[in-house]
């Protein structure tokens, strides 16, 4: 079959590889479409925590089973079951968790073999290349979960990249009023669409919404300056959420954590989404069909994702879908 190898840091290829065979447990799907992820792009620049090479790439998989010829999305999460976050239902942190596309091989192939656990079925009336937007989009829903955002609340998301964007769509779904910070012209320019589609309100400047306090903060970017200045636009009693990791090596003042102390803030942190919140993400996007199809720049075939993996890291992009 075909697939697309990381071979080495920077050495992605395209390879004829055996197609792989099914365990007990396990299933095998003949890949659809795998939308590339900004993980992807960072990987193939340089590597990740819980990536083994050499690897098949690709996590946001949608396809159907050999077997039945049924149409699924992919929990990229091969979770153990049994350890203490497994038994309270955060598969997503399972301290023996291995991930598709990460430690076993990904959907940039025109098989995968993955458990049969981890397959949600496909409401019929949503197309394969927006179902591989469940995965990214049950992350942002885990991210309000966590968050405890609820109806008629409103949300500060820093950061108008796709999943800021999948996280304002999060937002909406849960009848919450979501507001989309995205300083890159170029990049705010290019999700008016989507915005327009859902009616989000969105600014270049934070400090431009008609609202000056939020219920939730919550970041889809990395810069370390979120965390001040996030901690600053909650209301009293409001939650900030860690979304995406933060870089550098930023030291807090203690008279800026003291406001979590003072105003009863709270600090939430979310990683990955569990089955529960992607079979939800199905649902979303079936009702929002116009919209998630805003997100996705085009529909790429397997020699072209090292390229759009380049444009992904270059900085602009939406979503490519890869079609198998
Ligand atoms: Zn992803
Ligand atoms: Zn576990």
């Amino acid at each position: 079959m075909r697939s697309l190898q990381l071979k080495a840091i920077q050495q992605l290829r395209l390879f004829e590889s055996p197609i792989p065979d099914p365990g007990p447990g396990e299933v095998l799907i003949k890949v659809s479409h795998c939308a590339l992820c900004r993980t992807d792009a960072k990987m193939l620049q340089q590597g990740q925590r819980d990536l083994v090479l050499p690897r098949i790439l690709g996590h946001e998989i949608c396809g159907t089973s050999v077997e039945t010829g049924e149409r699924f999305v992919v929990w990229p999460g091969q979770s153990c079951g049994v350890c203490p976050p497994c038994t309270r239902g955060w598969e997503n942190l399972c301290s023996r968790m291995k991930i598709v596309g990460f430690h076993t091989d990904g959907g940039f192939a025109e098989y995968v073999k993955v458990s049969k656990s981890s397959l949600l079925k496909v409401p019929e009336s949503l197309p394969d290349p927006l179902a591989c937007l469940a995965e990214p989009l049950a992350c942002t829903l885990n991210a309000l979960e966590q968050g405890r955002v609820s109806k008629d609340q409103t949300i500060l998301i820093y950061g108008g990249g796709p999943v800021g964007l999948m996280m304002a769509m999060a937002a909406k779904s849960l009848e919450a009023t979501p507001f989309v910070v995205e300083q890159n012209p170029v990049k705010f320019q290019r999700s008016e669409k989507f915005r327009g589609a859902l009616g989000i309100e969105g600014a270049l400047d934070g400090y431009s919404f008609r609202s000056s306090t939020f219920d939730v903060v919550v970041n889809a970017a990395p810069s370390p300056g979120i965390l001040p200045e996030g901690i600053h636009r909650l209301k009293d009693g409001g939650c900030l959420c860690l979304f995406s990791g933060l870089t550098g090596d930023t030291a807090y003042p203690a008279s800026l954590l003291n406001e979590i102390h003072y105003r009863q803030l709270h600090l939430a942190g979310a990683y990955g989404c569990t089955r529960r919140q992607m079979e939800w993400a199905l649902t979303v996007l079936n009702a929002l069909p116009e919209a998630a199809a805003c997100l996705i720049d085009g529909i790429i075939d397997l020699e072209e994702v090292p390229a759009a993996l380049e444009a992904i890291l270059a900085g602009n992009a939406m979503k490519f879908i890869a079609k198998l």
